[in-house]
């Protein structure tokens, strides 16, 4: 081919190439980044194949007073899309610099007021002895309960959040997102289905239960159950013996029988709690992360099913 020819032929082909739209991401999948394990689950689950996600916290880590790392930094500046819950969960956000879109995860959800649907002895702290001694911005310890991915329903509008933000971001992937959500979409019916036909069924103190810290009220607004909680919704407040007993004391009058571990708090107060009344332990509840691979609670609908039996075991009605 003459040169110029070939030179005329190189210059349509590339005028043609930049004028196409991106061939479809199908080689290079979305860098999604998320904050939490939970969060990072619902990404994997809605996005397939088409996304690769990383969590800055991971399983089994407690998202309560997480620091970053300079890793953390380099994993934001490479994501295509960042996700997080919002609601003052993630104050160390703030912090780190990226450009990607930053999608919050409960923009649809039904938000409960911190305390809310907490009769807890001991209400959310929010005094200055429960922060780090370098840690005074309000936004880390907003008045909104962060916890809303444990009410089932909530975590669905996470999910369709997420599906609507992969979809803006990879729009030839929208229909694989589509479909993936209507799945979840079923899956998460059924649970909320099995929590209501289980909850319908107990007296007022197969309702009550005690937890170390206030990560249930979204579970307890939706399926009209009552915790009793040691900690306000931050996992390092601490209990004076004072209010302790005053929780023991409650206990007792209430009939309460079991009280529950979480996977990312202290056991020795519960353990205690139990030598002094008659409740028992009833298990482990998955609070605030998941369990590694081969725990009970590896994906989110694993641990929103995993608490919901972990409850009917310990609740169901004795006799
Ligand atoms: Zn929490």
């Amino acid at each position: 081919m003459p040169f110029r020819l070939y030179r005329a032929v190189l210059a349509a082909l590339l005028l043609g190439l930049a004028t196409l739209p991106l061939p479809a991401r199908a080689d290079t999948p979305l860098t999604v980044v998320t904050s939490f394990s939970i969060l990072a689950d619902i990404a994997r689950a809605i996005g397939g194949e088409r996304v690769t996600v990383e969590s800055l916290i991971e399983a089994g880590q407690d998202a309560h007073g997480f620091e970053p790392r300079p890793s953390d930094i380099r994993r934001l500046s490479e994501a295509d899309l960042v996700i997080v819950n919002g609601l003052g969960f993630e104050g160390w956000l703030e912090r780190l610099p990226t450009s990607a879109p930053v999608i919050v995860a409960s923009r649809h959800a039904a938000i409960l007021e911190a305390g809310e649907d907490d009769h807890g002895a001991h209400e959310p702290d929010h005094g200055p002895d429960a922060h780090e001694p370098h840690d005074h911005d309000p936004h880390d310890h907003g008045p909104m309960d962060p916890h809303a991915w444990q009410s089932p329903l909530n975590g669905l509008h996470y999910a369709e959040t997420i599906a609507e933000a992969l979809s803006a971001a990879d729009p030839q992937g929208s229909a694989v997102y589509e479909t993936n959500l209507e799945a979840y979409r079923q899956e998460i019916l059924a649970i909320d289905g099995e929590w209501r036909s289980f909850t319908a069924s107990l007296d007022r103190a197969g309702r009550t239960v005690v937890t170390a810290h206030a990560a249930f009220n979204y579970l307890a607004h939706a399926y009209d159950l009552h915790f009793l909680t040691l900690a306000g919704i931050e996992t390092e407040g601490s209990i004076s013996a004072h209010d302790l007993a005053h929780v023991i004391e409650e206990i007792q009058e209430e009939g309460v029988r079991a009280v529950f571990f979480e996977n990312i708090s202290d056991e020795r107060l519960l353990q205690q709690i139990t030598s002094e009344t008659d409740a028992v332990i009833g298990g482990t509840l998955y609070s605030d992360a998941l369990s590694g691979p081969d725990g009970p609670a590896p994906t989110y609908l694993a641990l929103l099913r995993h608490n919901l039996s972990v409850m009917r075991q310990a609740l169901a009605p004795m006799r």
